[in-house]
């Protein structure tokens, strides 16, 4: 029972910096969040010790009377909590629980439908090197370059054209709401699957403050780490049971051998976060952020700096800052918030003239910030600190001193320290 600290001290101090990342700098990534001690408690259990291959009550071990326990609670809320019929929880991710239900719907070789990577779609729906691109043909549909907006009429022209077996409705960086009823019908007009991808936004979902996809789609799949803040993994829903043998199977043993109980405990307990009231405001305040942000960069002092934001505000936790009328590219901006002490990402817009490790876009996003109780009065501070920042000439020790009163305002893991 040797402590970690006294056990491998190269591995504990890394622990202890990044912590001390976390708590010292502002976590504007939109994917991240912080997950409660009370998830990070189960995910550091002796869970993860237990083979459970199968599904509770049908193991192929031996012992797996209390993990059974544990992942049936965690079935049991997440149903409730998006009503959906079915829920696998066993998915060690996103890409993992996506891999599983494309495999589920659709065969090798068939066509499948999807927002363009470079349009804020994800690396699972159809990016040239992932698995999804290398063994389905993929048509792409993309967002409007004028208004930012997913372009529903070419959805529906490719999906008359190339009939594709799955239509994927989802996104990694979008600032709006996807209008899941039209997929819906574009979907039994070609004869296709609906899959809705909500890893970014399900917080929202639970919270009550975006559309809910599940009655919409033959399967939804999700995240539990981003906005909806519990540890990292995937899940899979759906509103009937029609595909559950197909589902389940191609979690196990399709694509994985045992689950990780530790972390299905730990998605119970974030699930049970996700439907409490505290829960709801604090997506709330997640949703304020973003719009607070998004009308702080869209005045006038940030657009002559040459800051741009795409589709002109957000309705989520997130907004796309567009910089190519700024003489700053998406990597020197992303730099720059680092030295004043914001984390972000720099992430291509629609149409990127620069490549895309260097882009001319940011992601950034107020989950994370909101989960460290920050309210609007902090996220009309931290937007002017990002609007100053990103001015051609800037006082970046001023900036960091205004980010540190921030950070020290709302401590993060209090008592963690060793
Ligand atoms: N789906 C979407 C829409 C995402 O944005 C992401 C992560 O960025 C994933 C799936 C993949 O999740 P993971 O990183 O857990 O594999």
């Amino acid at each position: 029972n040797t402590p970690l600290h006294e056990l491998d001290p190269a591995v504990a101090a890394a622990l202890d910096a990044e912590l001390e990342r976390q708590q010292s700098t502002l976590e504007m990534i939109a994917s991240e969040n912080f997950a409660p001690v009370a998830v990070m408690e189960a995910q550091g259990s002796v869970l993860t010790n237990k083979y459970a291959e199968g599904y509770p009550g049908r193991r192929y071990y031996g012992g797996c009377e209390h993990v059974d326990v544990a992942e049936q609670i965690a079935i049991d809320r997440v149903k409730e909590l998006f009503g959906a019929e079915y829920a696998n929880v066993q998915p060690h991710s996103g890409a993992s629980a996506n891999q599983a239900a494309l495999f589920a719907l659709a065969q090798p070789g068939d066509t499948i439908l999807g927002l363009d990577l470079a349009h804020g779609g994800h690396l699972t729906h159809g990016m040239r090197l992932n698995f999804s691109g290398k063994q389905f043909q993929v048509v792409a549909y993309h967002v409007d370059p004028e208004s930012g907006l997913v372009d529903m009429d070419e959805v529906e022209r490719l999906a008359k054209e190339h009939r594709p077996k799955v239509i994927i409705a989802g996104w990694s960086a979008y600032p709006r709401q996807l209008d899941f009823a039209a997929f819906r019908r574009i979907a039994d007009e070609t004869g296709a699957y609906l899959w809705v991808d909500m890893a970014h936004f399900a917080g929202l979902v639970a919270a009550g403050l975006h559309p809910n996809p599940v009655p919409h789609a033959d399967v939804v799949t999700s995240t539990t780490h981003k906005t909806l803040g519990g540890p990292r993994g995937g899940i899979i829903l759906a509103r009937s049971k029609e595909f559950a043998k197909k589902l389940n199977s191609s979690v196990f043993p399709g694509f994985q051998g045992g689950p990780l109980e530790h972390v299905i405990a730990a998605k119970a307990v974030s699930f049970k976060v996700a439907a409490s009231e505290e829960f709801k405001e604090r997506q709330r305040r997640t949703v304020e952020g973003a719009r607070i942000l998004a009308d702080r960069l869209t005045a006038e002092d940030a657009r002559a700096a040459g800051v741009n934001v795409l589709s002109g505000g957000t309705d989520v936790h997130l907004i796309l800052v567009d910089l190519r009328e700024s003489e700053l590219d998406g990597q020197q901006a992303e730099d720059r918030l680092h030295e004043v002490g914001i984390t972000v990402n720099r992430n291509a817009v629609p149409n990127d003239p620069r490549p895309p490790m260097v882009t001319s876009g940011l992601r950034i996003g107020t989950p994370a910030l909101a989960t460290r109780g920050f309210t609007a009065e902090d996220f009309t501070e931290v937007a002017d600190v990002i609007a100053e920042t990103l001015k051609p000439s800037y006082d970046a020790a001023a900036l960091k001193a205004r980010v540190k009163a921030l950070a020290d305002k709302h401590p993060l893991y209090a008592g963690l320290n060793k």
